[in-house]
């Protein structure tokens, strides 16, 4: 297994907000690209990551 732990960014497309995943834009040449719209302005956001909050 070579799974790479840096390789859970994931792109927002600022024109249509399609979330676009880093391993999909290597499976495409490695650009950043909208996979969705081709717009080629995405900004990075974290994924969504399941955390437990305490309620008070
Ligand atoms: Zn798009």
């Amino acid at each position: 297994m070579s799974e790479k732990p840096a390789g859970r960014l994931v792109y927002e497309c600022v024109k249509c907000g399609a979330k676009v995943t880093v391993d999909e834009l290597e499976l495409r040449g490695g650009g950043v690209k909208c996979t969705f719209c081709g717009y080629r302005v995405l900004k990075k956001i974290r994924p969504p990551v399941v955390k437990r909050v305490a309620a008070k």
